[in-house]
């Protein structure tokens, strides 16, 4: 007879999952929470977009062993993976299954059981909780998932609010802080780790640099004085949305401020990047806007760069920008190649000593 953990054990790991203010925390700690309540050693999360595409994957695996009469942990990681996902034809099978019948489900595999839960968001689903036990769910034990489940996905849909700009639903400049913060911790690792070297992740795929652009409607003042703040307003959604479009779905679009996008491009060279960006001002350029006509946008980008706070690479996105407004606007300008042409200082500040 296996032993079911006591209540108190999981309130407190939900007081600890609740008390996490970023996402990526509070999956994690959803996975380290059910994994000791059903015994098991390792737990998979997967995400899924409107479309029900698999955008990713964390896998937790916690090994224990008896020290001294008493269970201890001996290892706890955390795998997390945001591409090229490769979905285990079980898996993926189970998945649909979630999805078309929008409730837990268990099949049989070898000598045990893959069990599947659904994730739901405000009002949709937005991923799977996922694991493989020799026995099947007992009922207070489903019961237990599902509370969790529950209290973890109403969490999950307040976190996601508060990140979100209420006008276009864009993530907003709270959420850009955070999301800096941590890819500049992933790419200061990297940094240690292989030098100057072109990286290539653990999969073998060629690693990425990852640029940050700043984006301003042009003239967008004259909108709101010729047509009123209700037309502005419609004209910001639009933009969004048009944005949104053009960049690639893994591609981090934020409203830094009234009429000013902040974008985090992951591309392996600048040509690359500089294409995704020159996609973006065309989306714009190309769209008859309601009542309006024609817009524009204008844009710099600069290379994340470790060495460098991350203000200081919004800060030359943004003279790169004003340079592209002061040459006629509708166009969008790479930071390092006005430095090369002589065209700007180095904007200089804030470097950060790795070592
Ligand atoms: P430039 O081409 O140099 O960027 O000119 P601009 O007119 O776009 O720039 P400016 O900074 O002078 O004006 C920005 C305007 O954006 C001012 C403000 O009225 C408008 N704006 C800012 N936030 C909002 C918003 O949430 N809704 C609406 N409707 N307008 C906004
Ligand atoms: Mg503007
Ligand atoms: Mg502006």
């Amino acid at each position: 007879m296996k032993s079911e953990r006591p209540a108190p054990s999981v309130l407190k790991q939900l007081g600890e999952m609740t008390a996490c203010r970023e996402m990526h925390l509070v999956e994690q700690s959803l996975l380290r929470t059910l994994g000791p309540v059903l015994g098991i050693k390792r737990t998979s999360l997967y995400r899924v977009d409107e479309q029900g595409i698999v955008t990713r994957a964390l896998h937790h695996t916690r090994d224990a062993a008896i020290v001294g009469g008493e269970l201890q942990r001996t290892s706890d990681q955390i795998e997390e993976l945001s591409s090229a996902i490769e979905l285990d034809p079980a898996v993926a099978n189970l998945l649909d299954t979630l999805r078309l019948l929008d409730r837990s489900s268990t099949r049989q595999q070898g000598d045990g059981y893959l069990i599947g839960y659904p994730l739901h968001g405000a009002d949709h689903l937005c991923g799977y909780f996922v694991f493989e036990r020799d026995h099947e769910v007992t009922p207070t034990e489903h019961a237990v998932i599902h509370g969790v489940l529950e209290v973890f996905s109403n969490y999950y849909a307040l976190l996601d609010a508060s990140q979100r700009d209420r006008l276009t639903g864009l993530l907003n400049r709270y959420s850009l802080e955070l999301n800096l913060n941590r890819m500049w911790d992933v790419l200061a690792q990297r940094h240690k780790h292989g030098g100057e070297r072109p990286q290539t992740n653990r999969r073998g795929g060629r690693a990425q640099n990852y640029w940050v652009g700043v984006l301003d409607i042009d003239h967008f003042k004259q909108v709101n004085d010729t047509h009123g703040h209700i037309i502005g307003d419609e004209i910001l959604l639009l933009t969004a949305r048009l944005l949104e479009g053009a960049f690639r779905r893994s591609d981090l679009l934020y409203r830094y401020g009234g009429e000013e996008f902040i974008v985090i491009v992951a591309a392996n060279d600048v040509a690359t990047a500089t294409q995704i960006f020159e996609r973006a001002r065309q989306a714009v350029a190309h769209f008859i806007f309601p009542q309006v006509g024609r817009l524009s946008i204008s844009g710099g980008f600069s290379m994340a760069d470790p060495t460098v706070l991350p203000q200081t690479i919004i800060n030359r996105a943004d003279r790169a920008l004003y340079e592209a407004k002061a040459d006629g606007r509708n166009r969008i300008y790479f930071y390092d190649e006005l430095i090369r042409t002589g065209r700007l200082a180095e904007v200089q500040s804030g470097s950060i000593d790795l070592f």
